[in-house]
C-alpha cells in the first residue's frame, strides 16, 4: 500500500509528475474512446473515429519523447533514494521513453500501416480459410517486429529477440525464465488431459445449458459481480462482441459481456472474468493515478485476477453453496438444479481447436502451442511457408486433435495481425499466478471454501488489494509475486488445483 507518511515529492520530480499526468490523460480519453467505439458507437463513425484516435496517440507519443521529459527524469533520478517510490516512479518513467524513443519513427510507422493492412487480411483469409492470403502481409508483420526487437536488444531493454517481444506485456519475464516453467506444465498437462479423457467418464451439463433468459443472466451477473465486490459506482457493465475491461483511474472502471441464451457459462464467467480484471484497476492507489507507476504491473498479474475470479472461486463448489439459492431466485424453473450437479459441469475436460472456447485443464496447452511457434518464428527455424503444418502438427501431438481447416487452426487469433507477438505467455503466467495466489491468501486467512460459502469475499478481496492492487507498478511483477507468495512464479499451485478438480470430476487416476 502507498506509505500515507510519505515524504513530499521532492521538487526535482515535480515536473516529471506534471508531463506524465498530461500523457496519461490523454491515454484516459482515448481509452474513453475505445470503449464508446466497442459498445455504442453507430457503424459509421468507425472513420472519424480513427482520426481522433490516431492523433490521440501521436500527441501522447510526441510528450512521451519530448527531450524535456527525459531531463525531468535524470532530474528526479539524481535525488531518488534507492529503493524509494521515486526510485520506482523512475524506473517505470525510463522504461516506457526508452521503449518509445529505441524504435525509429519510419520503422513504427511502417509496422502500424502493415498491421492495419494485415488486420484486414487476416479477416478476409479467415472467412475464406485461406492462410495464403494473410501469408505476405503476415511475413511483413514478422520482419518488421524482428527490427523493432532488434532495435529494443540494441537499446539495451532486452537481451534477446523474444525477450523484448515479452517485455511490452510482461516486464522483467525472460524466455529464459518462462520456457523452463512452460516446459514443465506442458508434460504435466498432457498426462492430466489424457488420463481424464481415457477415463471415458460422459459429464451431465444438463444443469448449466438449455435455455437462460438473457434478463436473468445479466441479473444474477451483476449481483456475482457485487459481491465480489465491483463498485458499479465506479464502473459500469455494457453489451460487447468481445468481452473486456477499460479503465480511466481506479474511479472509472467499466466491463462488458456478452452470453449464449442455451448455456450459462460464457455469461457468468465472463462476467467474473472482467470484474476481476476490474477489481484490480478499482484497486489502484487513487493517489498514485497518472503517474508512471501507477497502473497495473503486467498483463500476468492482471490476468492472476481475472482468472482467480472465475476459476479459483467461481467453479469452486464452495462458491456454489452461496451463489445456489440466488441462481435459483433468478431461474426458478432451476429449482431442481443441486450444487453436486453444477460443479462437474463447471470442470469438463475436451481436448478442442479453438484457444478461447477451451477448458481450464487444457487451456495452457492451446498457450504452449503458441509460444512453441512463436520462439521457432522468431529464432529463424520456422517460416510463414511451414506454418500451417507446424501449427496442425504441434496441436495433434499437445491435444490429440488435427484442425480440419486453417480458419479453426492458425488463423483462429487476431494477436499476430496486430504484431502481438509475445502476448499468449501471458496469459499462462496468470493461470499460474491465480492459483499461487490464491494458495498464499489461504494460508493467511485460513479456510477460503468457508468464506466463499459464506458470501465473504470481501476477506480474499482486501488479501488481494493489500498484497496486489494496492501496489501498483511499485515493484516489478516478479518481485511482486515473491512478495505476495513468497516465492517465484511456479507451476506446482496451479497443478495442484487442477488434478484435485479434475479428480473431483473424472475420478483418481
Ligand atoms: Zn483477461
Amino acid at each position: 500500500m502507498p506509505d500515507s507518511a510519505a515524504p513530499p515529492v521532492p521538487a526535482a520530480a515535480h515536473e516529471l509528475l506534471a508531463r506524465w499526468a498530461d500523457i496519461a490523460a490523454l491515454h484516459d480519453a482515448g481509452a474513453v474512446l475505445g470503449w464508446d467505439q466497442e459498445t455504442v458507437m453507430p457503424p459509421k463513425g468507425q472513420p472519424g473515429r480513427g482520426r481522433v484516435l490516431s492523433a490521440l496517440a501521436g500527441l501522447a507519443h510526441e510528450k512521451l519523447t519530448d527531450p524535456a521529459l527525459a531531463a525531468a527524469i535524470e532530474a528526479a533520478a539524481a535525488v531518488a533514494e534507492p529503493g524509494s517510490e521515486l526510485a520506482a516512479q523512475v524506473r517505470e518513467a525510463r522504461r516506457a521513453v526508452t521503449r518509445a524513443t529505441a524504435v525509429p519513427g519510419d520503422l513504427a510507422r511502417a509496422k502500424a500501416e502493415a498491421t492495419s493492412a494485415a488486420l484486414v487480411t487476416w479477416q478476409r483469409a479467415r472467412a475464406e480459410d485461406d492462410l495464403a492470403v494473410f501469408a505476405p502481409d503476415l511475413r511483413r508483420v514478422i520482419d518488421l517486429t524482428m527490427q523493432e526487437a532488434d532495435a529494443y536488444v540494441a537499446a539495451g531493454i532486452a537481451a534477446t529477440r523474444y525477450d523484448a517481444l515479452l517485455d511490452e506485456f510482461e516486464p522483467g519475464m525472460t524466455e529464459a525464465m518462462v520456457a523452463p516453467l512452460l516446459a514443465d506444465l506442458r508434460d504435466e498437462l498432457v498426462g492430466i488431459v489424457h488420463a481424464a479423457v481415457g477415463r471415458g467418464v460422459a459429464v451431465d451439463e444438463s444443469a448449466v445449458t438449455g435455455p437462460f433468459p438473457v434478463a436473468g443472466q445479466e441479473a444474477f451477473g451483476r449481483e456475482v459481480a457485487t459481491a465480489m465486490g465491483y463498485d458499479f459506482e465506479a464502473g459500469r457493465l455494457d453489451a460487447s462482441a468481445h468481452p473486456f475491461t477499460t479503465g480511466f483511474g481506479p474511479g472509472d472502471v467499466r466491463i462488458t459481456w456478452r452470453w449464449a441464451d442455451d448455456d450459462l457459462r460464457p455469461g457468468l464467467y465472463g462476467v467474473m472474468h472482467e470484474a476481476g480484471h476490474a477489481l484490480y484497476e478499482q484497486g489502484l492507489p487513487p493517489a498514485w493515478a497518472g503517474t508512471p507507476m501507477g497502473g497495473a504491473v503486467s498483463l500476468g498479474v492482471h490476468e492472476s485476477q481475472s482468472r482467480l475470479w472465475e476459476n479459483l472461486v467461481g467453479r469452486s463448489e464452495a462458491f456454489w453453496r452461496w451463489a445456489h439459492p440466488r441462481f435459483v431466485a433468478h431461474f426458478p424453473d432451476r429449482a431442481g438444479t443441486t450444487v453436486d450437479a453444477i460443479h462437474p459441469a463447471l470442470h469438463t475436460v475436451r481436448p478442442s481447436l479453438i484457444r478461447v472456447e477451451a477448458d481450464e485443464a487444457t487451456y495452457n496447452l492451446h498457450i504452449v502451442a503458441r509460444f512453441e511457434i512463436e520462439r521457432a518464428l522468431f529464432g529463424g527455424s520456422l517460416g510463414v511457408d511451414d506454418l500451417r503444418d507446424a501449427w496442425d502438427d504441434t496441436y495433434e501431438a499437445l491435444l490429440g486433435v488435427r484442425p480440419p481447416s486453417a480458419a479453426d487452426g492458425v488463423l483462429q487469433d487476431i494477436h499476430w495481425s496486430m504484431g502481438a507477438f509475445g502476448y499468449f505467455p501471458t496469459y499462462t503466467l496468470g493461470n499460474l499466478l491465480a492459483a499461487q495466489l490464491f494458495e498464499a491468501a489461504g494460508r493467511e486467512l485460513g479456510d477460503l471454501d468457508a468464506l466463499m460459502a459464506a458470501g465473504d469475499f470481501p476477506e480474499l478481496l482486501g488479501w488481494l488489494r493489500r498484497n496486489v492492487h494496492g501496489h501498483a507498478s511499485r515493484y516489478p511483477a516478479p518481485e511482486l509475486v515473491e512478495r505476495a507468495t513468497g516465492a517465484p512464479l511456479g507451476a506446482d499451485a496451479f497443478l495442484r488445483h487442477l488434478r484435485a478438480t479434475v479428480e473431483a470430476v473424472y475420478g483418481a487416476a
